[in-house]
């Protein structure tokens, strides 16, 4: 999906012009993959409100995905926020992708990082659906295994990892399905390329739990908190691949995907194909809060003020 550029990038406190947001070729980043990022979407409410959905949980995970990685961000998370919100209300355009990533920038070069500063962009845009296909998506079990314990840690929201991701991605796509499931290196279900996977059979949802290789994707979490909350009994759990083709109802979530049901795994119709009962509930009962249609009881929402015109 081609970028459209917005006109400002926040850049460690201050907000800078689109084009001028740039790095050095030599950047540590650019060589040894050092980045951690977040996606956040904002959505546009009933009239002309727009709210950011779980901002703090998301600069949280930032704060933490650096942590993991001994990276000291300047800032505390409730300046990160404030940033996002100044950086979404300056470009005036929702609804939005937001795309936060601080990186080890251009000082010296070797693995070691520590004598590279940290720099932190703040940036967003608009974007659509990632993952084709309203009717549901069609996916495969991918060749490639998700990242094994104590390699790469899953819970930090990486750059690096997403060259596993890649390797998903695109080996799925060339088999001509739009998105691949990666199973664990023990060979029980994982999590999509950029998405974690939900099963429901015989009434119960299942998703993998946070041991099995996975990020811990704060839809995945809304998904658990509305589940709960609508009745449906809920269990984190390992499960082998072959559930997957004998379940009736399999979703991915993700900031980008949403709540994305799946049609086929395998090329193997996954009950009817059709979004199943308990995925419309969940579906609805989420973009009910992401919209304003429902009240917002958990506190989801970060309201901002945007006008509706997308600048350049
Ligand atoms: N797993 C991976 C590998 C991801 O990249 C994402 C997207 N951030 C997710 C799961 C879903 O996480 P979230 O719901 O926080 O977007």
């Amino acid at each position: 999906m081609p970028l459209e550029p917005t006109a400002h990038i926040w850049h460690n406190g201050d907000l800078i012009p689109w084009e001028k947001a740039q790095i050095h070729v030599m950047s540590h980043v650019v060589h040894y993959g050092s980045s951690v990022f977040e996606g956040i979407r904002c959505y546009k409410q009933q009239g002309d409100a727009s709210a950011i959905f779980r901002l703090p949980e998301h600069m949280q995970r930032l704060l933490n995905s650096a942590k993991i990685y001994r990276m000291e961000i300047p800032y505390t998370l409730e300046q990160l926020n404030t940033a996002v919100i100044d950086t979404v209300e300056a470009n005036g355009v929702a609804p939005c992708y937001i795309r936060p990533v601080a990186f080890r920038g251009y000082g010296e070069i070797g693995v070691n990082p520590a004598g590279n500063p940290i720099e932190v962009y703040i940036a967003n845009f608009p974007w659509g659906k990632y993952v084709p296909g309203n009717g549901g998506a069609d996916v495969c079990v991918s060749s490639w295994n998700r990242l094994a314990p104590n390699t790469m840690p899953s819970l930090a929201k990486a750059g690096a990892n997403y060259m596993n991701s890649q390797l998903i991605r695109m080996e799925a796509g060339i088999n001509g399905y739009s998105e691949g499931i990666a199973l664990d290196t023990n060979g029980y279900l994982s999590e999509g390329s950029g998405e974690n996977l939900f099963i429901v059979r015989d009434g119960t949802l299942y998703t993998t739990p946070l041991a099995n290789s996975v990020l811990n994707g704060i839809t995945r979490d809304s998904i658990l908190v509305l589940a709960r909350q609508l009745g449906i009994p809920v269990v984190e759990q390992a499960m082998p691949r072959e559930l997957l083709y004998i379940c009736d109802e399999a979703f991915f979530t993700g900031t980008a995907v949403e709540v994305t049901h799946l049609r086929s795994v395998d090329r193997i119709v996954i009950g009817d194909g059709a979004m199943g009962p308990i995925t419309t509930a969940l579906h609805k009962a989420y973009f009910d809060i992401l919209h304003g249609l429902a009240p917002d009881r958990y506190n989801w929402l970060t309201p901002v003020k945007v006008r509706e015109a997308v600048a350049a």
